[in-house]
């Protein structure tokens, strides 16, 4: 796929960068639709401006990907392509340390004049839709973006590992945003899912926001001392 990407003149590939950031936005929307569906919760249309900003998004997230794979084509990131244990192991460090990251990022930024400024946009949904996971200022966008690179310019991966940790990011995503909990207490309660961010995990973040600046596990914020169950 790679090396198909390479062959590609420039155009061709903002277009193709482009199409895939919208085709994973309306598949990501698609399955946060079918999962209320199936839990039988009415579905809130979205407004014009959410619809807009997650269009932005689309192309913010398209500049990042372009600049992912420049850096990749001039060998400043480095992926290893191997079918081994790697790629659970690549993908487990990658979900505990962006997690670790973006709890960080988060944390720092509900601290800080940046949060009036910026992260407040996304907090004016305090009972989100699947769509709001992509309804962020355009700097915070960018902020979580660069966040991406820098852990890949900083570490080499396993390519495999990427490809499923981009997908867990985007399920973990909508999973946050559903405004329901589609998952029974009694699997909740149980080891890993005690530990991974739930749509309640998120949910109860957005109606407090002095709680659970994770994203994929709760572990930062039982450290920390900000969770609430
Ligand atoms: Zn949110
Ligand atoms: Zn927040």
């Amino acid at each position: 796929m790679l090396r198909f990407l390479s062959a590609q003149s420039s155009f061709n590939l903002w277009v193709i960068f482009l199409a895939e950031n919208l085709l994973v936005t309306v598949l990501a929307l698609l399955f946060g639709w079918l999962v209320l569906q199936f839990n039988r919760k009415p579905i809130k249309a979205a407004s014009r401006k959410e619809v807009f900003i997650c269009i932005l998004t689309n192309v913010i997230n398209t500049v990042i990907t372009y600049a992912g794979f420049w850096l990749w084509k001039h060998g400043y990131i480095l992926l290893s392509y191997t079918l081994s244990w790697r790629i659970l192991f690549d993908f487990v460090t990658l979900f505990i340390l962006m997690d670790l990251a973006m709890f960080l990022f988060h944390y720092a930024i509900h601290r800080s004049v940046l949060y009036k400024a910026i992260h407040r946009f996304h907090h004016h949904y305090a009972d989100p839709i699947p769509i709001d996971l992509f309804v962020l200022h355009p700097l915070e966008t960018v902020g979580f973006g660069s966040l991406w690179l820098v852990m890949l310019l900083l570490f080499n991966f396993n390519f495999y590992a990427v490809f499923i940790y981009l997908m867990a990011n985007v399920f973990f995503g909508i999973m946050g945003h559903l405004g329901i909990e589609p998952i029974p207490q009694s699997i909740r309660k149980v080891t890993p899912f005690k530990y991974l961010g739930t749509s309640s995990f998120h949910h109860q973040h957005h109606l407090n926001i002095n709680h659970n600046f994770g994203f994929y596990t709760n572990i930062w914020d039982k450290l920390f001392g900000t969770y609430k169950g």
